[in-house]
């Protein structure tokens, strides 16, 4: 197993000196907040990361008890709730330390990269709880919330059917209200993460179903409650509320996740009950719909993170033709590739975080712009991630096909990113269609405007090259938003669908490249007064990262344009 590392300069560089998240509205310094990553990356190191090979070897059993994961799982999770790491971030009033987003999610994204598999059980019960939070009402908070805080009871989310994937709105699984209250669910789930374990003594699945006399499509769909075994008023628990897990998926990765079909209703009567408001269930979902769709972006940049370390570090020692492979210039474009890749998706998450942050502080204007740039994330950062992991194995070489240097599992844990919470291809659509045209391009209007003015800086003009191509990446991320309002309004929607995808991919790197150059400049202003050699060598590296990612990955933004704005037939005249 490599050794565990984490580029800690970069995540204070961006928290600290970038971003500066301890001018925010709280009382931690940043000496307060660098210890608490410290000591969160420690755990990581002790605890978590060993999960990560034991669970892609082992994997989940399904048994006549239920779903019962590696025993090393138990520990690292045992570590999660003792500690009080669970707890970071989340509000006082319930238990929790407040911190804010943009360290939580650098903490949540060094455990993540260290063990995909085993945070998707906590982070899942962290989003679920987050809805209960916010839309539960007082009994409801009362009796889940301490329960899942103190790490006895997990989460889910539950949309997907088997006739229902990326159409949720089709989803037929049946809420009839109970004379004794609540309702009574039936139907089948499938693909649902951390849908059984013996993690947790209870499971709090949420679930989108239908109540009888409910409109078609998602707009009839509902949210409701549902506890894998029943719960006295007491908070004790009480007989099966009838949820059976009745299979666990065989996958290509993440195997120390799972990932569930369950059964409500089959064996007995199974109770739900309402959270929130009838047929409000798809925007109540959306409130963990767009944490997971962001933790998905994470997943991609932290494992594309730990990837890059490992695989610098790789190159530096493997010896070939006489020379450390990392001196062959093709091996050397590759890893400098890969870490400003990594990092420009660290920054990218960071950013958002950070503007979560502010808007929770009292920033107006600010949700809009989350809002655009939640699909960039998710879509981007999972789609890139799996490049550099590709990349990583390449750089190993014979090695790097094997599991001894355990690089090849990020090809396969990180794959599934970039299908589930909505696959890429619809989010790109949610990107262009819902958040650019639908807003009338204010909120993209707007994120552009703060790129010229960084362009604009004098502090960047000693990056000619590098601007000029920010610059053309502008006028033509503005040319195909013109061109989409004119196809819209000549109804020619295939042409706008058909590049969706392409039009989120290039809007992700111009703005990963904007975040770099951000970067750049604090680090070029920083480097006169760096007082040692390790800390230069790093301030120049952010340097590096933004001329790299600028020649090797924002130049394809070139070819894209190309592609979108250079042909006139739409695809419905090409045939399959
Ligand atoms: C490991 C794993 C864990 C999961 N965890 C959960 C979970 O916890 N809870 C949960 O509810 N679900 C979960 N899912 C389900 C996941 O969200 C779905 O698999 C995903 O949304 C896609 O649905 P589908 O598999 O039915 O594919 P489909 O919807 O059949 O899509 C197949 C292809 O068609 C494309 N496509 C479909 N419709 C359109 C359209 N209108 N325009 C353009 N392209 C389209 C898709 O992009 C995709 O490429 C999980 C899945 C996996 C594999």
């Amino acid at each position: 197993m490599a050794q565990f590392r984490t580029d800690l300069d970069d995540i204070h560089f961006n928290l600290f000196e970038l971003f500066k998240v301890q001018d925010g509205q709280h009382d931690l310094a940043v000496a307060d907040l660098k210890e608490i990553i410290k000591e969160f990356e420690k755990f990581v190191a002790k605890d978590i990361y060993p999960t990560r090979e034991v669970g892609d070897v082992e994997g989940v059993q399904l048994t006549d008890e239920g779903v019962k994961v590696p025993a090393i799982f138990h520990v690292a999770n045992k570590g999660m709730y003792d500690n009080g790491w669970y707890a970071l971030g989340l509000p006082e009033s319930i238990g929790g330390m407040p911190a804010p987003e943009a360290v939580v999610l650098a903490c949540s994204s060094i455990a993540t990269g260290a063990s995909v598999a085993f945070t998707m059980y906590n982070g899942l019960t962290r989003a679920a709880m987050n809805v209960i939070l916010k839309k539960g009402n007082e009994q409801q908070n009362s009796l889940y919330i301490p329960k899942m805080m103190e790490g006895a009871w997990g989460g889910t989310m539950c949309l997907t059917e088997p006739g229902a994937g990326s159409d949720v709105g089709a989803a037929n699984t049946l809420a009839v209200p109970r004379e004794q209250g609540g309702f009574s669910i039936k139907g089948v789930k499938i693909f649902i993460s951390s849908g059984d374990s013996d993690l947790y003594e209870n499971n709090i699945h949420l679930v989108l179903a239908r109540t009888p006399e409910a409109p078609k499509g998602s707009k009839g769909l509902s949210l409701f409650i549902v506890p894998k075994t029943s719960i006295n008023e007491d908070g004790s628990l009480a007989e099966s509320n009838h949820v059976q897990c009745t299979k666990v998926e065989e996958k290509m990765g993440l195997h120390g996740s799972s990932t569930c079909e369950l059964t409500f209703g089959q064996t007995g009567e199974c109770v739900g009950h309402l959270l929130g408001d009838e047929f409000a269930g798809m925007t109540n979902m959306f409130i963990m719909m767009n944490e997971a769709r962001l933790l998905c972006g994470m997943q991609g940049e932290s494992q594309a993170n730990l990837c890059a370390l490992f695989t610098e570090q790789y190159a530096r020692e493997r010896s070939q033709f006489g020379t450390e492979i990392i001196n062959h210039p093709d091996v050397k474009r590759m890893v400098l590739k890969m870490r400003a890749e990594a990092r420009g998706m660290r920054v990218l998450n960071l950013y958002i975080a950070n503007l979560m942050d502010r808007e929770r502080e009292g920033e107006a204007d600010l949700a809009d712009e989350i809002a655009l740039l939640t699909p960039v994330s998710k879509g981007y950062c999972t789609e890139k991630a799996l490049d550099v992991a590709i990349d990583a194995v390449q750089v190993h070489g014979g090695y790097g096909y094997c599991k001894e240097y355990a690089v090849e599992q990020f090809v396969r844990d990180i794959t599934v990113a970039k299908i589930y919470e909505g696959t890429n291809g619809i989010q790109a659509i949610d990107f262009v269609l819902r958040k650019i045209l639908k807003n009338n391009g204010v909120a993209f209007n707007s994120l552009k405007k703060k790129i010229n003015e960084t362009i604009n800086l004098k502090e960047a003009a000693q990056w000619k090259e590098e601007l000029a191509l920010l610059q053309k990446n502008i006028e033509k991320a503005e040319k195909i938003v013109g061109q989409y309002g004119k196809w819209g309004m000549q109804k020619k929607y295939d042409k706008i669908l058909e590049s969706c995808f392409d039009f989120m991919m290039f809007s992700g790197r111009l703005i990963t490249a904007w975040l770099l150059l951000r970067g750049a400049i604090t680090a070029s202003a920083l480097l006169p007064s760096a007082d040692n050699e390790e800390r230069k060598k790093y301030l120049r590296s952010k340097i590096v990262d933004f001329k790299v990612y600028c020649r090797h990955c924002l130049v394809q933004n070139s070819a894209t344009s190309l592609s979108i704005l250079s042909f006139s037939e739409g695809i419905e005249n090409l045939e399959v």
